[in-house]
């Protein structure tokens, strides 16, 4: 039985806003850092307990003995009142963590307003000035290995540069505007990764990059979104800066191996790794390969599009794991995944696609694809 102060605790977390928690919103608060003053959830006061205790004190709400000063000082404060100092300054292109993303988001995001106080001080925000400049690990086109280069970002020429040793002209020169930068924590080591996405002759082009310091991997992701924003800004001056900041950058939607036939009922079932990133999706034979085997474009459901259990009509495949297909106005493209839940996944987040309405910058990525595609890359656009 919870004593005095334990029921003051207790009833503190049920008053508006600390009902949830102070860094990622969601919605079971079991912790509160008594010297900050916010209620938190387990995984958020894990992250507050390895910054320190010069930083954060935690207690559980429930299993803790709670001191009067702590329980005051939790009632002066509390989670509405913490947010407006110490998130003050967040940018609108800065990535608020949710409960479901990567965990090295949501613990820079802590590290940022707790232990660094960006949002305080925003001359702290490095990510913010349009350009940057460091050395990452990137993985290699052909191999596992990962050498050491130079990466250059920069706003005023819309463009992210990457340069081996000394050399003077950059190995590769990405338009910031054509590049999607997402997390990469499961599929290179470490953790602290980062795929860099963008169209390069017609086709998608992946690249890998990593840092051992985890701050420095999220500086770059916040960089690029910052850069993109104030371009998006000038290129659509009347559209609104808090729906710009929504397209950023985007986290694929889906990952995972399926089985692939066609275009031909007779061809046989190749395993493949599939990439859903906003409406293309993407096969590739190796789960970290540069380049994409095939790119298939998910268009509008109005505009001939959909997703279908089994076989297209016509189709005598021997039933091989659980098969699905999705139709496009040129061809139908079948699949198989090894489990039931598995295809219900990719069926469903597909679908979901499908029922977005396009916008401008899909319009702009089909007609890139169409236009440049090259054939030897097998691009479905080509494929009869
Ligand atoms: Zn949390």
């Amino acid at each position: 039985m919870a004593d005095i102060n334990g029921r003051r605790v207790l009833e503190l977390v049920k008053k508006t806003g600390n009902s949830v928690c102070a860094d990622c919103n969601c919605q079971v608060t079991e912790y509160a850092s008594y010297n900050i003053g916010v209620f938190l959830c387990t995984q958020c006061a894990g992250i507050h307990r390895a910054l320190g205790t010069h930083i954060s004190k935690i207690k559980h709400l429930r299993l803790d003995k709670w001191e009067e000063s702590q329980v005051k000082h939790l009632e002066e404060v509390g989670n509405i009142v913490a947010k407006r100092k110490y998130e003050e300054r967040v940018p609108s292109f800065y990535r608020r963590p949710s409960e479901n993303d990567p965990q090295i988001l949501r613990e820079q995001w802590i590290r940022a307003k707790y232990e660094r106080e960006e949002f305080i001080h925003v001359e702290k925000q490095r990510y913010a000035r349009g350009t940057m400049e460091g050395f990452l690990f990137k993985r290699s086109k052909v191999d596992d290995s990962c050498k050491q280069r130079r990466f250059v970002l920069s706003e005023r020429d819309n463009t992210l540069k990457y340069y081996v040793s000394n050399k003077k002209d950059p190995k590769a020169e990405i338009r910031i505007l054509d590049m999607n930068v997402a997390f990469a924590p499961e599929k290179l080591k470490p953790p602290t990764s980062l795929q860099l996405t963008y169209i390069n002759q017609g086709s998608t082009r992946h690249i890998y990059v990593y840092h051992d310091d985890a701050e420095v991997i999220v500086e770059w992701y916040m960089a690029i979104r910052s850069a993109k924003l104030n371009l998006l800004q000038v290129a659509h001056p009347t559209q609104p800066e808090t729906e710009l900041a929504q397209s950023l950058t985007q986290d694929f939607l889906k990952e995972g191996f399926l089985f692939k036939t066609g275009p031909k009922p007779s061809d046989g079932f190749k395993r493949r790794w599939f990439t859903l990133d906003g409406r293309k999706l993407m096969y590739h034979d190796q789960k970290l390969d540069p380049y994409p085997k095939g790119e298939i474009f998910i268009g509008h459901s109005s505009d001939g599009y959909s997703v279908q259990m089994g076989q297209p009509l016509g189709w005598k495949l021997k039933d091989v794991g659980f098969i699905f297909h999705v139709k496009t106005p040129s061809r139908s493209f079948v699949f198989s995944a090894e489990r039931s839940d598995d295809r219900e996944e990719w069926m469903a987040a597909i679908q979901t696609v499908m029922n977005r309405l396009m916008t401008p910058q899909d319009s702009f990525c089909r007609s890139i694809l169409l236009a440049k595609a090259p054939k030897k890359r097998n691009s479905f656009l080509f494929q009869k």
